[in-house]
């Protein structure tokens, strides 16, 4: 077993160097995220053995199993919606939410972090393709929405996030993650308060595309363990 995943890590190492180095960025810069929604607890623990390092859930359960059995050893990140009554399980557990998309998610984690804890560091989703089954801001009502969290001292904002369609051809898609970066570009621009170093946006199918668009963060599911 950790054979086949020892060989398939390198392989995606090797893609993410050369995708970076194609478009004159350092491999260091990529962080690669390692999608385990569809892993057992065993093969997590694999995961660990062959040196990945952090981790995306999109569920709070499956997350909780999982950060239960392997706990602080790695990091990780939620990469899914999150429901607001569910922020709570995630105190202390989570080094990054990929996925802030509304306003009332936002001021949720704000008051969690009252108690005097570090913030809450988070990438605000945008739904850069308008599809309909997903969630997160339209890139239009993206700059507002930053403007209306700057006040939220629970939140550090450290990115945007997005989630490009599955298409056949990655190139296809290429698109959406260019119009990601320059949203960050144009909204940073006038807002020197805003940090926006990450990207994540790149998935098993498209993730080569996105490292050439800015992607800091590719998140690998299927290309991984599937
Ligand atoms: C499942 C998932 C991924 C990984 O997708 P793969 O195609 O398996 O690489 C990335 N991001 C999000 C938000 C996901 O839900």
């Amino acid at each position: 077993m950790a054979g086949f995943l020892s060989e398939r890590l390198a392989d995606i190492n090797g893609r993410i160097a050369r995708a970076a180095l194609k478009s004159g960025r350092h491999p260091e810069d990529v962080q690669l995220v390692a999608v385990t929604k569809m892993v057992s607890v065993d093969l997590l623990g694999e995961a660990i053995s062959c040196g990945i390092r952090v981790f995306g859930e999109n569920r709070v359960q499956d997350f909780l199993a999982k950060h239960e059995a392997w706990g602080d050893r790695v990091e990780w990140h939620l990469i899914g919606h999150l429901q607001q009554n569910k922020a709570k399980y995630l105190v202390d557990k989570v080094g990054l939410i990929h996925s802030l998309d509304s306003i009332n998610l936002a001021r949720r984690l704000d008051s969690l972090s009252e108690s005097g804890r570090r913030s809450w560091r988070v990438l605000v989703q945008v739904n850069v393709a308008g599809e309909a089954t997903k969630y997160g801001l339209t890139p239009e009502d993206a700059p507002a929405f930053l403007d209306e969290i700057r006040s939220l001292k629970g939140l550090d904002v450290l990115g945007l996030m997005t989630i490009a369609p599955y298409v056949e051809n990655p190139e296809a898609v290429r698109p959406v993650f260019r119009k990601l970066r320059l949203l960050r570009d144009e909204v940073s621009r006038d807002r020197a308060w805003l940090n926006l170093q990450h990207l994540s946006m790149g998935m098993s199918n498209d993730f080569e595309i996105a490292i050439e668009e800015g992607a800091t963060m590719v998140r690998i599911g299927n290309a991984l363990f599937g």
